[in-house]
């Protein structure tokens, strides 16, 4: 493709998204897809014969976009939102365009330097302790700084493989445990899988999990239970990862209490592992100072991670992770093989960021936050949460004012976790609520199981780009009269 020729393909390209960004509301937000259609759409062997963008245009058109779930749907209340925004956009072409690896500070200076400052912008944005600062050196000697992760799975990951190394210098390697709560989100579990400290989801040997309260928060006194437990077979804490804002129903652990229960039950007074605070998705309200309490926990915690891609218009994948003990990280990750010495590495001078995470090579995804946080400034950030709560607090609201609903906890930031009432033993009519919910096509929304009671519990979260309030109010009819449809039915 020449040059002139990739001009003329990009822009249409951005024709091609621009119509995207215009008409997906029309666009049922879930597909009709059935598994295989577009596997049979495909074919099977590659083309021996260049083709051209017209059909490729065309299929994008007819296969791909029309099996899709479109995240990026005003009516798109499930999980937690996938923002994208067009300042993000542009700097993931820009960054494709580019396409450098930043594996090393010399294989892109500019690459590095940019997430350094890009991390440091974002620590004062979410108010962190300036220990998290770059090459901010604590009292201990231990120096701080932030890096982007692909995904706030790879940050517990990369925390827990630090834990392990810190570990290592203290105790027996075999007699260390991770603790997190039954609420954590699954990719805790799955770091432990990885790094050896389970044989599978279900093995707790050297997993524990503590029990929680009703909103989905670790219960204080379950965890000095738990951690009594571990000393009495002889065994230790390596890391303890606590939730700000757990993806069932948004629990915010209280984490400097869990770090005072962890101190005193340690025979030092001070509990020597590794707190790691996963605030992927409610970190981001922390932009606005009125919610800094969600990130408290990063007043004790070694690390914190916090996910733009969820909800402060960076396009996925973009996950921040800060420590207060980058050595640690690096102890855990780096080898240098021959061919990836070089002058400025060697004398100490700079970052390397491929010392801080699993892969070697990593993209450009600092760009997104630099042209994010320019084009909407601080206060563009904070109007775009605002908003998502203030509608959260409506839709609260109106679920609670009908008597055919309960909330199961109160709202957290944009979710709010609410059913239709029904007693424990008769027939739950919540699955078929949801389904037919989600069968009108113009809104999407997901479930959960209660931290009570394990039963079936419905999130409506928001917080994708492209909500409005209308948006919100759309989807509580559609919700109010599915439920009546359902009554009339039954
Ligand atoms: N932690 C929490 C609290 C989450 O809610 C999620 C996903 O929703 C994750 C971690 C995993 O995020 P990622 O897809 O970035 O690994």
């Amino acid at each position: 493709m020449t040059p002139d020729e990739f001009k003329q393909a990009g822009y249409r390209m951005v024709d091609t998204i621009t119509e995207y960004m215009r008409t997906v509301e029309s666009m049922p937000v879930t597909p009709k897809t059935k598994p295989g259609d577009v596997l049979d759409a495909l074919p099977i062997s590659p083309p021996e014969n260049p083709e051209s963008w017209d059909a490729i245009h065309t299929d994008l058109d007819s296969i791909i976009t029309p099996n899709l779930t479109h995240w990026q749907h005003p009516g798109f209340f499930a999980y937690f939102s996938c923002n994208a925004s067009a300042p993000a956009i542009l700097a993931e072409i820009a960054a494709a365009g580019l396409n450098v690896n930043g594996m090393l500070w010399s294989t892109s200076p500019a690459a590095t330097e940019l997430e350094t400052r890009m991390l440091d912008w974002c620590a004062q944005l979410f108010d962190l302790p300036k220990a998290f600062i770059s090459n901010h050196q604590n009292n201990l000697g231990r120096r701080g700084g932030g890096v982007i992760q692909s995904t706030a799975s790879e940050a517990t990951l990369v925390a827990l493989l630090a834990a392990q190394e810190r570990h290592r210098d203290l105790n027996n390697p075999q007699t260390g445990v991770l603790v997190t709560s039954d609420q954590a989100h699954s990719s805790v579990i799955k770091a432990a899988m990885i790094a050896g400290l389970a044989q599978g989801p279900d093995d707790q040997s050297r997993v524990r999990l503590v029990r929680t309260h009703p909103d989905g928060s670790m219960n204080l006194d379950e965890l000095a239970r738990t951690i009594d437990a571990i000393h009495a077979e002889n065994k230790s804490i390596i890391m303890l990862s606590a939730t700000a804002g757990t993806t069932g129903t948004g629990g915010i652990d209280d984490t400097p209490a869990v770090r005072d229960t962890l101190d005193r039950a340690h025979e030092t007074g001070h509990w020597p592992g590794w707190l790691h605070l996963d605030a992927a998705w409610a970190g981001v309200a922390a932009v606005c100072p009125e919610h800094r309490g969600v990130l408290a926990g990063a007043r004790v915690a070694d690390s914190v991670c916090i996910n733009p891609h969820k909800w402060l218009l960076t396009n996925f994948d973009c996950d921040l992770m800060w420590t207060r003990d980058s050595g640690a990280i690096i102890r855990a990750l780096s080898i240098t093989p021959e061919y990836l010495r070089n002058k400025q590495s060697d004398a100490n001078a700079v970052i390397d960021y491929r010392d801080w995470q699993i892969p070697l090579g990593r993209r450009f995804r600092a760009l997104k936050l630099w042209f994010v946080i320019r084009h909407y400034g601080l206060q563009g950030l904070r109007a775009h949460i605002r908003c998502h709560l203030e509608w959260a607090e409506w839709f609260a609201q109106q679920a609670q004012a009908d008597d055919r609903f309960e909330l199961i906890c109160p709202r957290s930031l944009g979710l709010v976790c609410f059913r239709l009432k029904h007693a424990p033993d008769a027939h739950d009519p919540n699955p078929a609520l949801l389904e037919s919910i989600n069968q009108s096509g113009k809104v999407f929304l997901s479930h959960t199981a209660a931290p009570k009671d394990g039963r079936f519990t419905i999130r409506f979260v928001t917080g994708a780009t492209a909500t409005e309030f209308k948006h919100v109010a759309g989807a509580w009819s559609i919700i109010k009269d599915a439920a009546s449809s359902l009554a009339n039915l039954g």
